[in-house]
């Protein structure tokens, strides 16, 4: 049987994803700070038989025997990587040095979770792995952006220099359920707004563009990406692309048309525009997310309702 250890396990990915393996009958321990995470996402697996939970911060080393590493670990909405930038650079840098290091001693195969965000506001539209990126080094998206990117450098490196097997994985703006209700990101934000009947909070025009891929297109991209033997950085995501008011409208028609918009400042580095190319996902995985927008923000929002 093959033994998992998913990093952030009990976030917003990593509770889908260790649902999934665990599905596939495969052995899941996940480690979490819970900075984040929260253990309500992991309450449906604690008691299953293949399932383990450790505290433990990823800053600091551990001794684990497993197959399969998938690291997660990092908060991944702004108003949390913001919250404590330094801790973010170190989650990014030491976390990913030390899973990387244990992946080396026990011959573990290695997922990065890494980002659209090592783009930072790109030039290149839509954004091809070959991009290379435009990142402010010294802004406020900065300790999440460069963390990205330096922990994408230290898989690259432990791949060359000991044969570690990696893969990096971009991952573009992705949602749905058990994502915290505080998380801040729009998706959650602009859903929980209608639902309580608020103004829903458009950051700057409104004309910034993303491009939304559902959870369960997305955890199924992560996985074929840990089965294959491609190295290199691959984007996963949705290449739809909205403008941030697009998806105000589709919310708010979705819960309560009479919502009003309240329009507020547009956070620094906020990039103007976002889609992933992902012709290299589809030739190498055979891989392309199936659920439109509207489609996955209906279930998103059943899910919200439920557990507002
Ligand atoms: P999340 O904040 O819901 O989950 C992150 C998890 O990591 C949480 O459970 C948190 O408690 C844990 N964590 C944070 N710092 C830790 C530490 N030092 N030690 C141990 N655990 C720690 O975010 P998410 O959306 O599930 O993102 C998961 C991963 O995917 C992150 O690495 C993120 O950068 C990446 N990612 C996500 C998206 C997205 O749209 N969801 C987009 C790009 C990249
Ligand atoms: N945004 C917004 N209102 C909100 C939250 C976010 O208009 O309540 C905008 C934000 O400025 C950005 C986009 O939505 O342009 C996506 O923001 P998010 O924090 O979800 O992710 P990221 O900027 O990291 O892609």
């Amino acid at each position: 049987m093959k033994r998992n250890l998913v990093t952030g396990g009990s976030g917003f990915l990593g509770s889908h994803l260790s649902k999934r393996l665990l599905e596939r009958g495969e052995e899941v321990i996940c480690i979490d700070n819970f900075f984040t995470g929260t253990k309500k996402n992991i309450e449906p697996l604690i008691n299953h038989p293949y399932f383990e939970l450790i505290r433990h911060d990823v800053t600091e080393p551990i001794k684990i025997e497993v197959d399969k590493i998938w690291h997660l670990a990092c908060p991944a909405s702004p108003i949390h990587y913001q919250f404590n930038p330094i801790k973010t650079t170190k989650t990014s840098f030491l976390g990913t040095y030390n899973m990387l290091g244990l992946a080396k001693r026990v011959g573990a195969k290695f997922l990065l979770a890494s980002t659209s965000e090592v783009y930072g506001d790109p030039e290149e539209h839509p954004q091809t792995e070959s991009y290379k990126g435009s990142v402010n080094t010294t802004g406020i998206r900065s300790c999440y952006d460069e963390g990205k990117r330096i922990a994408e450098t230290l898989c690259s490196d432990y791949k060359r220099v000991n044969g570690v097997d990696t893969r990096i994985m971009r991952i573009f703006n992705t949602y749905g359920p058990n994502m915290r209700f505080d998380d801040g990101r729009v998706v959650s934000n602009f859903i929980i707004q209608a639902l309580k009947n608020d103004k829903i909070t458009l950051y700057g025009d409104g004309e910034q563009t993303r491009s939304f891929c559902y959870v369960d297109d997305l955890i199924e991209g992560m996985i074929l990406l840990m089965e294959s033997n491609y190295q290199m950085p691959m984007n996963i995501g949705n290449p739809k692309e909205f403008s941030i008011k697009e998806l105000a409208y589709l919310v708010r028609d979705l819960i309560n048309p009479n919502l009003e918009f309240e329009y507020k400042d547009l956070p620094q580095d906020d990039p103007k525009q976002r889609k992933p190319s992902i012709v290299l996902a589809k030739k190498v995985l055979n891989w392309e997310p199936k659920i439109v927008l509207k489609e996955g923000l209906i279930k998103t929002i059943k899910w919200f309702k439920s557990n507002l």
